[in-house]
């Protein structure tokens, strides 16, 4: 997530061009034993899915990625929504599967397992979801890797609280048909907090992705419910508004290139007093929402379908892992973009 692909396609569904190039530039990913399984190509006006948890599915993900997209689109009005590269769902029918994909989240025993990973890659925006995962709000990791993007277009670079703590708000949300419901408190998060002492808040704002409250099993969770509780303080607990405006400065203040903790004092002001009517919100925490309109989006009709191959199926997996793989190093990038000793590879060419 913290670097920019070399060369963008722009034309959505670029990516199996992409992904041919890249089984060409290394014929040696795809192991001998590997085991081929069908996986399906789903392609909306927006999305391009791939799965192996079947067309259904696919068209399913689809659908739920364009009216989130319509959804964000009208709350959001002034944000930047279109990517500049096509975005990529890989859905995973399962944990085997998602592990399969992103193994290295699964590595060491004590590291936390997404159901839902975003990551910018050459040539395009992945995002990585476990199809299966069993989550009261079907659909909410599809929308909080989506709002992931969001920020990546529009607010680059915040801390992991922001980050995680917006994304678990906008991402917090239910569509049924026209209506969709947004703001809404997940009571496991409020819970966990009003039984589990939550960070201090200036230890919050210092935790990056290397913290082992982001990284391991045991601590994300509250991690997550303390960062989505507390942006959902700043944004619906102060009936004047005054805190949303204040995280608007801050945000504002961090893209104009403030130190986190200095951002937070200047925007926030007493930070003690604002981690005691923190406390006291998660105390009593309220519910309710935002009811909002689903503008219409384009139907099942639109979208089109087909089966990957043998050999393309063989090849996802090995082919893709190397995109997803965050916090690759720089000389890694530059070889594996100029295609490895062979120089083959070409991103966004022509295809
Ligand atoms: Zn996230």
């Amino acid at each position: 997530m913290e670097w920019t692909p070399t060369s963008l396609g722009r034309t959505p569904g670029r990516w199996l061009s992409l992904l041919a190039i890249l089984v060409i530039a290394f014929p040696w990913l795809a192991k001998a034993g590997d085991e081929p399984q069908a996986w399906h190509e789903v392609r909306s006006p927006n999305f391009t899915i791939v799965t192996d948890a079947g067309e259904k599915t696919g068209r399913r993900i689809a659908l739920q990625f364009e009216r989130i997209r319509a959804v964000y689109q009208t709350i959001l009005s002034g944000a930047r929504t279109e990517p500049d590269a096509p975005i990529v769902v890989l859905a995973a029918k399962n944990e085997k599967s998602m592990k399969a994909l992103v193994p290295w989240y699964w590595e060491n025993k004590d590291r936390a397992r997404p159901s839902g990973v975003f990551q910018e890659g050459l040539g395009g925006y992945y995002i990585v979801l476990q199809a299966d995962a069993a989550d009261s709000r079907a659909y909410h990791t599809v929308y909080h890797e989506y709002f992931h993007l969001l920020t990546k277009l529009n607010v680059p670079g915040l801390p992991s609280w922001a980050n995680e703590g917006l994304a678990e708000f906008w991402g917090a949300c239910i569509v049924r048909g026209e209506d969709a419901e947004l703001g809404l408190s997940n009571p496991y998060q409020i819970r966990l907090l009003q039984e589990k002492k939550p960070l201090p808040l200036r230890e919050l704002f210092a935790v990056d992705q290397a913290s082992p409250h982001y990284q391991e099993a045991k601590k994300a969770p509250l991690f997550y419910a303390q960062s989505a509780a507390f942006v959902h303080y700043l944004i619906r607990g102060d009936e004047t508004g005054a805190r949303r405006k204040q995280l608007g400065s801050y945000l504002t203040l961090l893209q104009a290139g403030a130190d986190r903790q200095e951002a937070a004092t200047r925007a926030f002001g007493d930070v003690d007093l604002l981690e005691k009517n923190f406390m006291a919100y998660v105390a009593r925490y309220p519910g309710g929402y935002y009811r909002v309109t689903v503008p219409p989006v384009p139907g099942e009709k639109n979208f089109s379908t087909r089966v990957l191959s043998r050999s393309e199926s063989a090849a996802l997996r090995p082919s893709v892992r190397p995109v997803l793989r965050p916090h690759w190093t720089a000389s890694t990038r530059t070889r594996f973009a100029r295609g490895g000793p062979r120089g083959r590879l070409r991103l966004g060419a022509g295809a």
